[in-house]
């Protein structure tokens, strides 16, 4: 099959989104709209990101456009279209890569986003490419600069299953774990949390980042933006029922450092507290309070408090303070 019917494979019927000008087929595609635009660009490499031993086709287009909606949704935009850059080696077979896009496809369709365009062009490792697009408000897109002294920190779902989910996939495939199904698709198909973040739309002002690299990165991440200090109370960090069955290490180091949860990680200030625990309900979403905003004494920086003790939380690691 030739690169001209294979797009002829990928393209979309008919298009759900009324500011398309112009979709697949000619060089570039056109929209028009009065919003403010949102993009975002992640690039999934087999092998570096991803294997065919973890993960289906399916599983891999469906992960590789979530991660990027997390993005929007860290942003308050809602998404409306994707373009698609894929590296194809020669072993990967054309249903393969057929059900990569029809895995982008399920997801797209739950939020009426279109495939606008792309590229195609073969090479020696799987490399998908995927750009989003979304819309939001003029100047209403959520940043991690806003975060403010008295503002609580809060984190959507829980921490730690995406990489609890790649444990089971590929060092402890044998071991008697309880909800192994449910661990391993929250690493294959991780829910990016649009609709929470959608809701939030009449809130003034909230701080929004999602948690693609685990919380003590996108913590700090806010911290040094907007150049305050988050302490966080490590009792409260939200994990999930059965999360509990792992080392104690284990789950110390995937709540704190295992990421790609693609939950969010925000700051909002107490006034409007009510309003995000109506956004959470009204979109089925657990919602958590973890901690809270102070001003720095010299410089940006994130603490956690364990049984009485504080320590500093680097993105990296955990030093205990003297
Ligand atoms: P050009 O040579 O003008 O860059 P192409 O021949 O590469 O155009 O692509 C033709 C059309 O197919 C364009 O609209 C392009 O955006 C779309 N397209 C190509 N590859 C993909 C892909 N992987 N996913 C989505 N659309 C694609
Ligand atoms: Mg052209």
């Amino acid at each position: 099959m030739d690169e001209f019917s294979f797009i002829n494979t990928i393209k979309q019927g008919r298009y759900n989104q009324p500011s398309l000008v112009r979709g697949i087929g000619d060089d570039a595609a056109v929209f028009r709209t009065q919003e403010d635009v949102v993009t975002a660009v992640d690039t999934f490499v087999e092998g570096v990101h991803f294997s065919k031993k973890t993960m289906s086709p399916y599983q891999t287009g469906y992960r590789a456009l979530a991660a990027n909606l997390s993005d929007l949704a860290a942003m308050g935009a809602r998404p409306v279209f994707y373009l698609v850059s894929i590296v194809i080696p020669k072993i990967w077979k054309l249903n393969e890569l057929e059900e990569i896009f029809h895995g982008m496809r399920a997801l797209a369709r739950n939020h009426h986003m279109d495939l606008i365009g792309g590229d195609t062009v073969s090479g020696s490792e799987l490399s998908i490419s995927i750009t989003v697009i979304g819309y939001v408000d003029q100047d209403m897109a959520r940043f991690r600069h806003t975060a403010k002294p008295g503002d609580h920190v809060f984190v959507t779902g829980t921490l730690g299953d995406a990489r609890a989910g790649l444990h089971l996939l590929t060092e402890d495939r044998e071991c008697d774990y309880k909800n192994v199904a449910f661990f391993k698709k929250r690493h294959q198909m991780p829910t990016p949390r649009l609709e929470f973040a959608l809701k939030l739309a009449d809130i003034d002002r909230v701080t929004l980042n999602d948690v693609s690299d685990g919380i003590a990165n996108e913590a700090n991440e806010i911290a040094e933006a907007s150049n305050v200090c988050l302490t966080l109370y490590d009792k409260e960090i939200p994990t999930s029922e059965d999360f509990g069955q792992f080392s104690l290490k284990m789950q110390h180091e995937w709540k704190y450092f295992g990421g790609e949860d693609f939950e969010l990680l925000g700051t909002v200030a107490e006034k409007n507290w009510n309003s995000l625990v109506k956004a959470a309900k009204d979109s089925g979403v657990q919602l958590t309070k973890i901690g809270f905003v102070t001003n720095t004494n010299n410089e940006p920086a994130v603490f956690v408090i364990e049984n009485d003790t504080k320590a500093r939380l680097d993105k990296k690691g955990y030093t205990h303070l003297k």
